[in-house]
Order: structure tokens, then C-alpha cells, then sequence
């Protein structure tokens, strides 16, 4: 009999989530499994910041989410022999009996890992999976940035934004990045080829983007929403595009209570701007193609893809906290 750790919440809570919010309970899976079945056993799991705000939004409990990288160790499906390598959505567990043909949600979905070509398994939740698919189809459809045009993104240094902003440089923009700290202003500058980057958390916005960007912005990746954003929508040109793609800044705020936030309307108006909101989810159908032009790019050498990897099951919760507080260069995974 297979016995699967997974994490469930004990406890409801507000603010930042603490370690003993959390409990790892053993579930005994079934000796047998039905046609179409398959037992996979987790390689990696992704932490990510939607965690903390769908557990706020829609009460719902951690262990139900996050995607994660398995291999099939029996199956009852043909289509999934054992050795399959698959990406899931269970959330934070080391083993788990599922049947491909029964998703009912999107999200419910099971499908094999794309083609990596060598690199990394772990890419399956990052740069070539739903963190990856969020920066290409969000920012590529969304904001339709052409070649000369300035990009600022936010949360710049993590997943999404470091893929955002590599797929600018890919398609001749000037990017400009807003990070947590100096070493990730250094990081992005001299590592991931942002022409400029600074530390929200020490400059004066407003200054730094009439400094960096003399002639505006054009395009616009939100990952963090707040007043930083107002900052930055108030500093674009006519026409400009936002792709709202986080609010990271209040996920451990109650939606019903946030604090006020600036009047942007007459910026809206008199720019002409166009400010989308969207959920990955929407192109889901088509991940298949982001997967293949990102896994291009890293072979290519034009994209890189940093991982911050937590080692061990029992350190998950590290990983999340830790992610949810800047520790992150890059994607953060943990390697079960
Ligand atoms: P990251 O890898 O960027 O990790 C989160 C980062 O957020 C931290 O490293 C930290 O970096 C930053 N952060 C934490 N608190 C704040 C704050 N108060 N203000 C500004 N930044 C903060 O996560 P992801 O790349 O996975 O996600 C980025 C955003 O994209 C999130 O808002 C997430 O919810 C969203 N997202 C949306 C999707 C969609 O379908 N719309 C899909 C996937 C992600 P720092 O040191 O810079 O502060």
C-alpha cells in the first residue's frame, strides 16, 4: 500500500502564513488502480503567490493547489505508461492516483512534460509551464510590444517577471525592472540583460522612471499591483498597454478591506491607455505553443531560466514563506 504525505491547512489565518498554519498528514492511497489510472510519484513542486491569494479569495485550502513534476510509477493508462514524466495540479503531496481522461477544470488537467531537450525537469513548473505560459501569452497578447518600445515590469526578479522581461529584450523592447533588493537590481542588470533595474523598495519611482525612461512607457507587466503601479501607469504614453498580471503587494490583505488606492481614471482617459487583467487560463489550449518557442529560446541561449530550489518535502513551507518574501531569484521550486 502506497502512503502519500500531503500538507492541509489546520489552521484559517491572516497576514503572512505561519509554519503551524500548516500540518503533513498521511493519506493511504487504493492497492489498485481503476482503467485509466495512473500512480505518480512528485518530483518538484512549484510554490507560487496565487496560493496565498486564492486561499484568501476563495477560501480554499493550499493543499488542493500548486503544480508539480511526477513520473508514473504504475499505470492502468496507455497513453501514460509507466516512466511517463507528467505535470499535474495536486498540490503539495508526494504521491498521487489520478486519471488523465477525467480533468473536469482546466486545472484539474494532467499532461506530459513537454520536450525539454536535457534541461531540467523542474522547467515543467516554470519556465516551461504555467509561469512561463503567464509571461509569454500575458505579455505577448496583451501589451503587443514592437521593437524600440520601452517595457517596465514588476516583481521583475521572479518567474514571471524575469521571463517577461528576457521576452522583451527577445523582441527589441527597453525594459526596465523593479526588484525587492540590490542584489536583484545587480542580478537583473548584469545577468538577465535588463537595461535598467532598481529597488522599489529605496527609490523614488516616479524620479527613477522619468530618469530611466525619458520619453515614457509603452508597455507595462503588472505583477504587484498597489500604489507602485499608479506610480508607473502615471509615467506612460498615449496608447500604452498594461498587462495586469499580479497584485502580489496585497495578497495577505482581506479583498474586502484593501486600502484606498490613487484616482487613475483621468490618466486612463486622457492616455488612452488599455489596462487588461487576465488568468492563465485562458490560453490553455495553446501552452503547447509558448512551450515550444521558450524551450527554443533557453537552447538558443537567449533566455535564461534561474531556479531557486528548496530541497526536501518537509521544507515546503520554507519555500513558500520564503518566496512570498522576496527570497526568490528566479522561479522557486522544491525538489521532493
Ligand atoms: P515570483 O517568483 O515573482 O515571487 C514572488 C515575488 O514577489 C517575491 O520574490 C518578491 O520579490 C515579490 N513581492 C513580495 N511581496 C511584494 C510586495 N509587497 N510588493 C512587491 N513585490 C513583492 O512569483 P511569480 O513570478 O510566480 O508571480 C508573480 C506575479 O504573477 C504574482 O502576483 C502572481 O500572483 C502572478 N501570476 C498571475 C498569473 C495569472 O494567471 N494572472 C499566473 C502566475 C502568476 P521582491 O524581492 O522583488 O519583492
Amino acid at each position: 500500500m502506497v502512503k502519500a504525505r500531503k500538507y492541509v491547512v489546520v489552521k484559517r489565518f491572516d497576514g503572512p502564513p505561519k509554519r503551524d498554519d500548516f500540518e503533513i498528514v498521511e493519506e493511504e492511497l487504493s492497492n489498485t488502480l481503476q482503467n485509466g489510472e495512473i500512480l505518480v510519484k512528485t518530483e518538484w513542486i512549484s510554490v507560487d503567490p496565487y496560493l496565498r491569494a486564492y486561499s484568501i479569495r476563495y477560501s480554499v485550502p493550499y493543499d488542493q493547489f500548486s503544480f508539480q513534476v511526477g513520473i508514473v510509477e504504475e499505470s492502468k493508462n496507455p497513453k501514460f505508461p509507466v516512466g511517463t514524466r507528467v505535470v499535474s495540479h495536486n498540490g503539495w503531496r508526494d504521491y498521487t492516483i489520478m486519471d488523465p481522461n477525467k480533468g473536469e477544470t482546466l486545472s484539474d488537467r494532467v499532461y506530459k512534460l513537454p520536450p525539454l531537450n536535457g534541461l531540467s525537469d523542474s522547467l515543467g513548473v516554470g519556465a516551461v509551464g504555467m509561469p512561463g505560459a503567464t509571461a509569454y501569452f500575458g505579455f505577448l497578447e496583451i501589451c503587443q510590444p514592437k521593437a524600440g518600445e520601452t517595457v517596465v515590469v514588476t516583481g521583475a526578479a521572479g518567474a514571471v517577471g524575469s521571463i517577461v522581461g528576457q521576452i522583451a529584450k527577445i523582441k527589441g523592447c527597453r525594459v526596465i525592472g523593479f526588484a525587492g533588493s540590490d542584489d536583484k537590481v545587480k542580478w537583473l542588470e548584469n545577468d538577465l540583460g535588463f537595461d535598467k533595474a532598481f529597488n522599489y523598495k529605496t527609490v523614488d519611482v516616479t524620479a527613477a522612471l522619468k530618469q530611466a525612461a525619458p520619453k515614457g512607457v509603452d508597455c507595462y507587466f503588472d505583477n504587484v499591483g498597489g500604489e507602485i503601479s499608479s506610480l508607473i501607469l502615471n509615467q506612460m504614453n498615449e496608447f500604452g498597454r498594461v498587462a495586469v498580471c499580479g497584485s502580489i503587494s496585497s495578497y495577505n490583505e482581506n479583498p474586502t478591506k484593501l486600502p484606498k488606492a490613487t484616482i487613475l481614471q483621468p490618466t486612463l482617459v486622457f492616455k488612452q491607455l488599455k489596462v487588461e487583467g487576465f488568468l492563465i487560463w485562458r490560453w490553455m489550449n495553446r501552452w503547447s505553443e509558448a512551450f515550444a518557442e521558450l524551450v527554443g529560446w533557453i537552447a538558443s541561449g537567449k533566455l535564461k531560466t534561474p531556479e531557486h530550489v528548496t530541497e526536501g518535502f518537509e521544507n515546503l513551507f520554507d519555500a513558500f514563506s520564503g518566496m512570498l518574501s522576496g527570497d526568490n531569484f528566479g522561479k522557486a521550486v522544491v525538489k521532493v
